[in-house]
C-alpha cells in the first residue's frame, strides 16, 4: 500500500477555503482519478463534483469547477481511518494523510488521561483523530512503573496488580470512556503480570461502556483463544491489532481461529502492509532476549542509527532503553 499513490478525498479539510463562482459548476471538481468507492462498488474513472464540503456529482463525463485537481494516474478514494497510529503529533497526520489516511486513532496503547490528551491537540488537527483509554497505560500509573516512553519497562508490565490496584485500574478505564475514549486498549503481550482474570474484567469495562477492546495480544495460538473466550465472557466486542505481527508463522491458524470465534460474537482483525514492527526494546517483548540465538539478533535494527544489532549492543540498547525495528521471522 505504501508505494501505491492515492488522493483521499478529505472533503471537509480541502473544501472550506472554496468559494463557489456562477461560472462553474462546482466548488472543486477531482477530474480522471480512478474512483474506487467501497459503499457501491464503482471501481472506474470519474470525474468528481465537490460543492459545499460534500460530493455532489461522480460523473463519466468532465466537470467544471472553480478548482480543479488532475488526478489521472491516482486512485480517489474514501479517506482510511488508521485503528493503529501512535505517531498522534502534527508532523505524524502529515505523514499519513500521505497514504489517504484522514482519521488517525491510537487503540492499543492508548492513554490514561484522555481529558488531558484531547487537551494537549485542541484547536484541532488536520485529520480525524481519538484515543482509547489504555489497560497498559492505567496499570504503569496504578503500579508505579518507572516507563517515560509508551510502554512499561518494569513493574507495569511484570508486576502483579491487587485487587485495589485492579479496582484503581478499573476506575481509570470508566473515567477515560467519559472523557470520550472512543475504545479500550491493551497489550497483554506487554503486561505479562496482568493474569487473564485482570485482562477479562477490563474487557467488562469495555463491554459497559459499549467501546471495543483492541488487543495486542500474547502468547500465540494459545493466547488468542484465551483472550477470545474471555472477550466473550465479558461480553466486550473485541480487536485482535496486527495478526500478522502477532500471529507470525502460525497466522493461518490465527485466520481460522478468529474466523471460528466470529460466528459467536464480535471479533475482528487486521494487518499492517509491512513485514516488520517497532517497539521499545525495554518493554516485556524481549525479556527473554539472553535466551536467543546469535542470529535473532541481527533481525533487529536500532532506530536512531539503522544498525543491525548483536548480542553486544542488544544489551546496551537495552540499558538506554532504546527503540529498534523487528523484522518478521
Ligand atoms: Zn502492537
Amino acid at each position: 500500500m505504501r508505494s501505491t499513490t492515492w488522493m483521499a478525498l478529505m472533503v471537509t479539510v480541502a473544501v472550506a477555503a472554496c468559494t463557489k463562482t456562477t461560472s462553474s459548476s462546482y466548488d472543486l471538481v477531482v477530474a480522471n482519478g480512478r474512483v474506487m468507492d467501497p459503499e457501491s462498488g464503482l471501481d472506474a474513472v470519474r470525474h468528481v463534483g465537490i460543492t459545499g464540503g460534500r460530493i455532489a456529482a461522480v460523473s463519466e463525463t468532465p466537470l467544471a469547477g472553480t478548482r480543479v485537481i488532475d488526478a489521472a494516474n491516482h486512485v480517489v478514494a474514501p479517506g482510511f481511518i488508521d485503528l493503529h497510529e501512535h505517531g498522534q503529533q502534527e508532523e505524524s497526520y502529515r505523514m499519513m494523510v500521505r497514504d489517504g489516511v484522514t482519521s488517525a486513532l491510537e487503540l492499543e496503547v492508548g492513554n490514561e488521561d484522555i481529558a488531558k490528551w484531547y487537551a494537549d491537540h485542541e484547536p484541532g488537527q488536520i485529520v480525524n483523530y481519538g484515543v482509547s483509554v489504555g489497560h497498559i497505560r492505567a496499570r504503569m500509573k496504578v503500579l508505579g512503573d518507572p516507563g517515560k516512553e509508551l510502554l512499561p519497562a518494569g513493574v507495569g508490565g511484570s508486576g502483579k496488580a491487587t485487587e485495589a490496584q485492579m479496582a484503581e485500574m478499573e476506575t481509570i478505564l470508566r473515567k477515560g470512556l467519559a472523557e470520550g475514549a472512543v475504545a479500550v486498549g491493551f497489550g497483554s503481550a506487554y503486561t505479562p503480570g496482568a493474569s487473564m482474570d485482570e485482562i477479562q474484567r477490563m474487557f467488562k469495562v469495555a463491554a459497559e461502556g459499549n467501546a471495543s477492546a483492541h488487543i495486542h495480544m500474547r502468547n500465540g495460538v494459545a493466547g488468542l483463544d484465551s483472550t477470545i473466550a474471555a472477550a466473550k465472557a465479558a461480553g466486550a466486542k473485541l480487536h485482535i491489532v496486527h495478526v500478522n505481527s502477532s500471529g507470525d508463522t502460525s497466522l493461518s491458524f490465527f485466520l481460522s481461529h478468529i474466523e471460528a470465534a466470529r460466528a459467536h460474537g464480535d471479533v475482528t482483525t487486521e494487518a499492517y502492509p509491512y513485514g516488520a514492527g517497532m517497539t521499545e526494546i525495554a518493554s516485556a517483548l524481549f525479556d527473554d532476549w539472553q535466551t536467543w540465538p546469535d542470529a535473532r539478533f541481527g533481525l533487529h535494527q536500532l532506530v536512531s542509527t539503522g544498525e543491525r544489532l548483536t548480542r553486544t549492543t542488544f544489551g546496551e540498547a537495552l540499558l538506554n532503553r532504546a527503540l529498534a525495528i523487528a523484522k518478521e521471522k
